[in-house]
C-alpha cells in the first residue's frame, strides 16, 4: 500500500473529486438542448434502468433526451478515481449478474460491446476472510475446490456443501412441476421459507460457514432475519455460477449506453435536475428542469427518479389512490456501502 496521511488523503481526495465527476457523456452535452427542440420521449434521471430504456426506444427509431440532475450519468453505476491516482473505483454496484442476464446483453439486443462494455467472469468469485485467520474461497463451477476450503473449518460442513451443490444443480434445472412434486424441490422449498439464520443453523454446523453465507446472502438486501429469506444460507452454493464484473469497472456500462444512445442521435443532458412534470389533458407531456427549461415529449416521459420523490413532481390527485398508498407505506430499509482499497499488489488468498 502507498502510505499516506490522514492530511494528505483529504488534500488528495477534494483535488481529484472534480475530475471523478466529469466523464465522457457529461462533456458532451454540458449546455443542454434548447427547449424548443422536440423529441418523443423525455428520459428523466440517467441511472443505467433509464439509460437502458432510451437506448431500446433510440434503436426503435424514437428521438430521446436524457435529463440526470447529477454532472455524471450512471447513477448507482459509476467508476470513479476518488481515492488516489490510478486507481478507479466502482462507487456503488460492482457485480453485472442480472444485467448479463438481461436480454440486452445476453442476446446483444442492445449490442455494447462496441461501445466499449464487455464482462469477464473471475474464477475466484467471492473470498471470505476471518479475524481469526480462517477463510473460505467459492470457484466459479468448482464445488470440490470450494470445498477444500470449508474443509479446513469443518469436515462435516465440506461435505454437506459438495452434497448440496449436486442437489442444487439437479434442481435448478427441474421444470416447476417436477419442483413440486420431487423430493429435491420440496427440500429447497421448505428451507426458502425459514428465516436466513434458522435455515443457516439447519444446514451448517460451523458458524464461520453460517456467517459467510448469510453475509453474501443479504446482498441482496433483505434482513436474514425475515421469513423467507432461507436461500441467503446456501448463497455460497449460488455464487458458484459466477459473478460477471465489467472490464473497466462498473461504469463502463453507463458510459456505453450514453455512447449508444448518442450514436442513435439521443441527447444526453447532464446537470439538469427535472423538479415537476408538466401535465396536459390528464397525461403527462414533459417535464420542466430546476432551471426553468421545459421540455415536451411527443410520445412520453419515462423515469426511475425514485418514487418517493417523483410523486411530489405531479399533484398528488393525478396518481391513483393504489399508488398513493403503496408508496406511503414504502420505507428505505438498511443501508448499502462498499469499502475500497488502493494496494500496491494483487491480494493473496489464504486457503
Ligand atoms: C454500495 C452499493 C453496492 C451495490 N452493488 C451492486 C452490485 O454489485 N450489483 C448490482 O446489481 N447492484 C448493486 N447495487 C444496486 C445498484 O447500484 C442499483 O440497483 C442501481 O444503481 C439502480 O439503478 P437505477 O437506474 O434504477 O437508479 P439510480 O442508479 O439510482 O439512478 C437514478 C438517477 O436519477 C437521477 N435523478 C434523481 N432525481 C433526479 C431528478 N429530479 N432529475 C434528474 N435526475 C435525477 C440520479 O442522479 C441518478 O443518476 C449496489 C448499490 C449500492 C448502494
Amino acid at each position: 500500500m502507498t502510505p499516506t496521511s490522514r492530511r494528505n488523503f483529504l488534500k488528495k481526495t477534494a483535488a481529484l473529486a472534480p475530475l471523478a465527476m466529469t466523464s465522457l457523456a457529461a462533456k458532451a452535452q454540458q449546455s443542454g438542448p434548447s427547449s424548443s427542440d422536440q423529441f418523443d420521449y423525455i428520459i428523466a434521471g440517467a441511472g443505467h434502468n433509464s439509460l437502458l430504456a432510451a437506448a431500446y426506444l433510440a434503436k426503435a427509431g424514437n428521438t430521446v433526451l436524457v435529463l440526470e440532475g447529477r454532472a455524471t450519468i450512471g447513477g448507482g453505476v459509476k467508476t470513479s478515481e476518488v481515492l488516489l491516482p490510478g486507481f478507479r473505483e466502482d462507487l456503488c454496484s460492482t457485480v453485472h449478474s442480472a444485467y448479463a442476464a438481461n436480454p440486452a446483453y445476453r442476446d446483444n439486443e442492445i449490442d455494447l460491446r462496441e461501445f466499449g462494455y464487455d464482462l469477464m467472469d473471475p474464477e475466484i468469485v467471492v473470498h471470505i476472510p476471518f479475524l481469526d485467520g480462517a477463510s473460505i474461497t467459492v470457484y466459479r463451477d468448482d464445488p470440490n475446490r470450494t470445498a477444500e476450503t470449508i474443509a479446513k473449518i469443518s469436515k462435516k460442513d465440506s461435505e454437506t456443501y459438495k452434497r448440496l451443490a449436486i442437489l442444487q444443480a439437479k434442481y435448478s434445472k427441474m421444470s416447476q412441476t417436477e419442483r413440486a412434486s420431487s423430493r429435491e424441490g420440496k427440500f429447497w422449498r421448505q428451507i426458502g421459507e425459514l428465516s436466513g439464520y434458522d435455515a443457516a443453523r439447519q444446514l451448517w454446523e460451523s458458524p464461520h460457514v453460517q456467517a459467510a453465507n448469510l453475509t453474501t446472502g443479504h446482498f441482496s438486501g433483505n434482513a436474514g432475519s425475515d421469513l423467507g429469506m432461507g436461500r441467503q444460507a446456501y448463497q455460497l452454493i449460488t455464487y458458484m455460477s459466477g459473478r460477471p464484473i465489467p472490464r473497466g469497472g462498473s461504469g463502463m456500462l453507463s458510459d456505453a449506453l450514453g455512447r449508444y444512445i448518442e450514436a442513435r442521435n439521443g441527447v444526453i443532458a447532464t446537470s439538469k435536475p427535472v423538479q415537476e412534470l408538466i401535465i396536459e389533458g390528464g397525461r403527462c407531456a414533459g417535464v420542466e428542469c430546476v432551471d426553468g427549461t421545459r421540455y415536451r415529449a411527443r410520445k412520453g416521459v419515462v423515469s426511475t427518479i425514485h418514487i418517493k420523490h417523483m410523486i411530489d413532481m405531479a399533484p398528488r390527485e393525478l396518481w391513483s389512490d393504489e399508488l398513493l398508498d403503496i408508496v406511503d407505506i414504502w420505507q428505505p430499509e438498511h443501508a448499502m456501502f462498499a469499502f475500497t482499497y488502493a494496494l500496491s499488489a494483487r491480494p493473496t488468498y489464504s486457503s
